[in-house]
């Protein structure tokens, strides 16, 4: 299985065609850190690889309890065999704990246990520093098919969520909220594509609420490495 054209570089992963299949994608996870649309840039050796060992698991998790994903096997260290499909350019944010954008912008206090769910849509759109939106923007931006669609969306983050919550619970995190990215097969299906690592979701860990995602880059508190290794080596001791 050998990369051929790069398809895409995104902020976190880079997407290679391979040469005579057009189903599948190999994406490579990249070391580089960014934040804020990429105005804060960094890098952390190790890092990739980090997220594809988590990542990979999680796929597996959810697959387990019948979500389908765009995974298809962890080739090496940095690389992942995915399918190929368009990306839906909404990013999918489900929240169980009000932090970062949602208490900024609405003063919700930080830490606030949600009464349910919120699930979130966003555009994804650099250019526009990826705007919150409604169904209506999605429609009128054609965004999606159908209101139906986005209803799909919003029921597979919860879906995950119901999935997530017990699983990190049980390795004493808090899934605080995290950001899915979903795509369309050729035959129209939906499915869970990009990644979920402590790129794209908050832990605080359960008995000291210390975080152990991006946010440490973020809020340049240090230890980027040892915080993505701990959420590691606790998937891999569960
Ligand atoms: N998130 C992400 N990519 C983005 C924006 C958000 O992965 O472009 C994740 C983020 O890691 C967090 C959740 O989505 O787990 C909610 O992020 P929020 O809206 O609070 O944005 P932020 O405070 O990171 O700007």
């Amino acid at each position: 299985m050998e990369k051929s054209e790069l398809l895409y570089e995104g902020k976190g992963k880079k997407l290679f065609k391979i040469a005579g299949d057009d189903t599948q994608l190999i994406a490579e996870f990249k070391d580089d850190l960014t934040a804020f649309n990429a105005q804060k840039k960094s890098q952390e050796e190790g890092k990739g690889v980090l997220n594809n060992e988590i990542s990979t698991i999680i796929f597996n998790e959810v697959m387990k309890h019948g979500i389908e994903t765009h995974f298809i096997e962890k080739l090496n260290d940095r690389d992942m065999l995915v399918k190929k499909v368009d990306i839906i350019p909404i990013e999918v944010v489900v929240r169980n704990v009000a932090t970062g954008s949602l208490s900024k912008r609405l003063g919700i206090e930080d830490g606030k246990i949600l009464p349910f769910t919120l699930v979130e849509f966003y555009y994804k759109e650099d250019a526009l520093n990826d705007p919150i939106i409604n169904d209506d923007h999605a429609i009128i931006m054609e965004l999606v098919d159908d209101r139906a669609e986005l209803d799909v969306l919003r029921e597979l983050g919860k879906k995950v969520n119901d999935i997530l919550l017990p699983y990190f619970d049980s390795i004493n995190l808090r899934l605080i909220d995290f950001k899915l990215e979903f795509g369309k097969t050729a035959d129209g299906k939906i499915i869970l594509a990009d990644e979920i690592s402590p790129d794209s979701c908050r832990f605080w860990d359960k008995d000291t609420n210390e975080k152990l995602d991006k946010d440490r880059f973020r809020q340049d508190m240090g230890g980027v490495k040892v915080a993505y290794e701990t959420v590691r080596d606790r998937i891999l001791g569960k």
